[in-house]
């Protein structure tokens, strides 16, 4: 019965001389997820609101999930719109509207009318009583509730009528785009997934990098990040996910240095060569889904050491959440089923039976000198080597 949503944002409303921007960006944002619906669409600015109208058939179901992927939506609303023919009219209208939309009359509501154009002759509050007064005319059970109705009625006098009580929530924060680009570091695990949504979340464009070590991480466990860059795609809009060949600097930094640093050692590197992606693909930082404590790389110290050879600021927006804080967000962005699929990730091969959990830099810096510049070559054959996926 639908043919038009009304979108409602909040943040991005009080962004002053960039609202503009902004806007734009969240009807771009919007064109991009409604590729995922069957139908046409249009996606219309009008005085300080998004309107998305079908153009034809589609499913409601599909335009619904499209939408609550976008950042920056907080509300959207099916809505009728009617020219303004008059009282009587608008009043059917709305009768029509209660009858389809609430077929079981058993139901209290309240009337909440707004006139945005000033030159419609009944207030608001002529409004409000009059088309209860209708309402309850039609459908005898019903009943007014001012306090707690089962049903808020909207009905906006604008340019065009809107007629609407039903909100469904949106994903909130910013509009992919107005925030610039940063570059995830994305493993098969449950957190980093959830670390690239978060700030995506912000507005930000996200790129990936995946440290693979093939023949000890299978294909498998490739695809398993791929389809994890691809759900969050869904939110984020396109990632160029980077799938580095991580195995002969995993292997010659396992020759040569002492085994309890290995996960530390390794983790610099993969912030060394994120880091080089994430400038060439012009990226004002770098997200990981690290969390104080987790594990033995993620204490303070290990931190500090992981740290130390970025330039970049680093991103962890899950510093400071539990676990099962964090799972609670995969599973709703639909990225849990996939981040627990049993396949290898590339550090559980190599790690340490006991990895130093404070470690000293000074100790990894002169650990690191056994490496001698064969590490740099091999640092620039996986760079040289990198192969590029979109996910989409
Ligand atoms: P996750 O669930 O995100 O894999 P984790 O709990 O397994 O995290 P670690 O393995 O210590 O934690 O990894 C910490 C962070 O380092 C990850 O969140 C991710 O950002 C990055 N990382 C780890 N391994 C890789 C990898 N193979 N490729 C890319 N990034 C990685
Ligand atoms: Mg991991």
């Amino acid at each position: 019965m639908y043919k038009s949503f009304l979108i409602k944002y909040g943040e991005i409303a009080i962004k002053g001389k960039n609202r503009y921007l902004f806007e734009e960006a969240l009807v771009s944002r919007i064109k991009y997820a409604l590729r995922e619906a069957e139908g046409e669409f249009r996606v219309r600015r009008l005085q300080g609101r998004i309107y998305v109208d079908a153009l034809g058939e589609y499913d409601y179901d599909e335009v619904m999930d499209a939408l609550s992927h976008v950042f920056g939506i907080v509300g959207i609303c099916p809505v009728v719109l009617t020219e303004d023919k008059g009282f009587e009219a608008l009043s059917q209208d709305v009768i029509d509207y209660m009858d389809r939309v609430y077929p079981d009359k058993n139901i209290t509501f309240k009337v909440n009318a707004r006139r945005a154009r000033k030159n419609y002759p009944m207030n608001s509050m002529e409004l409000n009583a009059a088309l209860g007064e209708k309402i309850l005319e039609a459908f005898p059970e019903i009943k007014v509730d001012v306090h707690q109705p089962d049903v808020l009625l909207c009905v906006e006098i604008r340019e065009e009528i809107n007629i609407y009580s039903l909100e469904v929530k949106g994903a909130g924060g910013m509009p992919v785009g107005t925030n610039g680009r940063a570059m995830l570091l994305l493993s098969g695990g449950i957190d980093s997934p959830v670390a690239g949504y978060m700030i995506a979340k912000r507005g930000v464009e996200v790129d990936a990098v995946y440290f693979h070590a093939p023949p000890y991480t299978s294909e498998r466990a490739k695809q398993k990040v791929v389809d994890l860059a691809k759900i969050v795609a869904k939110y984020s809009g396109p990632i160029r996910l980077h799938v580095v060949n991580f195995t002969d600097i995993q292997l010659y930094i396992y020759e040569k240095c002492p085994h309890e640093e290995l996960t530390i050692i390794m983790r610099r590197y993969m912030m060394k060569i994120a880091e080089y992606f994430a400038r060439k693909n012009h990226c004002l930082g770098l997200i990981t889904g690290e969390s104080i404590g987790q594990v033995a790389s993620q204490t303070m110290q290990s931190l500090a050491a992981t740290n130390a050879v970025c330039t970049l600021p680093v991103y962890r927006p899950l510093i400071g959440f539990d676990k099962n804080e964090i799972i609670e967000i995969s599973e709703k962005i639909g990225a849990y089923d996939t981040s627990i699929l049993p396949f290898e990730d590339c550090c559980t091969i190599f790690v340490a039976k006991h990895p130093v959990t404070k470690p000293n830099i000074q100790v990894i810096e002169k650990s690191e000198l056994k490496l001698s510049e064969k590490i740099e070559e091999l640092v620039k054959t996986a760079i040289e080597t990198t192969e590029v996926i979109t996910a989409e």
